[in-house]
């Protein structure tokens, strides 16, 4: 069980947050809200909804929250204030634009639930405007350095590997090898869990590029030992289609192969259990640490407790795989 850090709040600290999220949606994300907004109100403390992230900021498309907006929203995926991607926050001038929107319409601090670029954003608009921003992770990729975990990547991988179930059922029965592309552009925490949980026989990750002869020394090795049939996970890497790309070469070298691309329904779907307690607790953490003064940070999960990150200590940096895990599924999977 998570474990919640005591936290003086500072009497009348913050009387308005404004709170939006950002970025690729996740499932959680509405757990995460609903606790920000339900915290808050038991500390006397308003909470205004930016709809559409950065972009809505910038068009003020602003709403009071109470405790009945967001009633009902726990069990529910995507995320309730929308989302989306603002080429303009990239630029300062709008970031100072946002700083003025957020006072003007009664804010004193922001939560930002997204992933690093969203962060990077927040990041910015603290230090050049002075405007406190706090992060919470959420994110299916969990490639955020300073968190062992973000909201959505357990229901991302749990969604994926009850496709995989399902893929092996029709693997088995026809002898076949089955490629499987999980989402993952630069990291492959999904593509690595979604392997390990899934018992898959080979896990390609932008962190581990594995060239086809080696691809096809582990499928000639299953195949000796008897095995009809694979299931290969591949991260979608930059480009995103790697696994049909793999099955060409594939077939080049006389191994048939289907793919299946699951795509977005990884994003989709009811959140966890897990997701929908790490979302309440970082929500409602979120808030504590705002109300304690802190800002211009993340709060994160380190050893299985909830710390504070400094949000320099998360931007530009990069959280790799573990590459022992990483080995443990190849061993496994033989
Ligand atoms: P995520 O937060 O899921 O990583 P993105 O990387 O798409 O998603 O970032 C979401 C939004 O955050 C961007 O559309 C942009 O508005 C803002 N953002 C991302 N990177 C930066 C940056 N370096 N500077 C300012 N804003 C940024």
């Amino acid at each position: 069980m998570l474990e919640i850090p005591k936290i003086h709040h500072r009497v009348n600290s913050r009387r308005c947050i404004g709170v939006l999220s950002s970025g690729g949606d996740a499932p959680g994300m509405n757990a995460a809200i609903r606790a920000i907004v339900r915290y808050a109100l038991a500390h006397q403390c308003r909470v205004k909804g930016i709809l559409k992230g950065y972009s809505g900021l910038l068009s003020e498309q602003i709403i009071e929250l109470n405790l009945s907006s967001v009633a009902n929203i726990i069990q529910r995926g995507g995320t309730v204030l929308k989302t989306d991607r603002c080429e303009a926050f990239f630029h300062n001038k709008y970031r100072k634009k946002a700083a003025e929107i957020l006072r003007q319409n009664g804010m004193d601090s922001l939560i930002v639930i997204g992933g690093d670029g969203s962060f990077a954003g927040a990041h910015l608009l603290e230090k050049e405007t002075g405007f406190p921003t706090l992060g919470v992770p959420g994110t299916i990729d969990n490639d955020i350095p300073g968190s062992e975990d973000t909201i959505g990547f357990d229901t991302a991988v749990n969604t994926a590997i009850e496709s995989i179930d399902r893929i092996r059922d029709t693997a088995n029965s026809h002898d076949r090898i089955f490629l499987v592309e999980v989402m993952g552009r630069n990291s492959g925490f999904i593509g690595l869990q979604v392997g390990l949980g899934g018992g898959a026989e080979t896990i390609l990750l932008p962190e581990n590029k594995l060239n086809m002869s080696e691809i096809c020394a582990t499928l000639d090795r299953s195949i000796r030992r008897g095995k009809t049939s694979s299931i290969l996970v591949v991260s979608e890497g930059p480009k995103p289609g790697l696994a049909n790309r793999v099955s060409d070469e594939l077939k080049k070298r006389g191994y048939g192969s289907r793919v299946c691309i699951l795509g977005h329904i990884q994003r989709g779907g009811a959140p966890s259990a897990h997701d929908r307690v790490l979302a309440s607790v970082l929500g409602a953490t979120a808030v504590a640490h705002l109300m304690s003064g802190e800002s211009d940070a993340m709060v994160g999960i380190q050893n299985g407790k909830v710390v504070l990150v400094p949000l320099a200590k998360v931007v530009g940096k990069k959280k790799g795989v573990p590459r022992l895990t990483l080995e443990l599924a190849h061993m496994l999977g033989i």
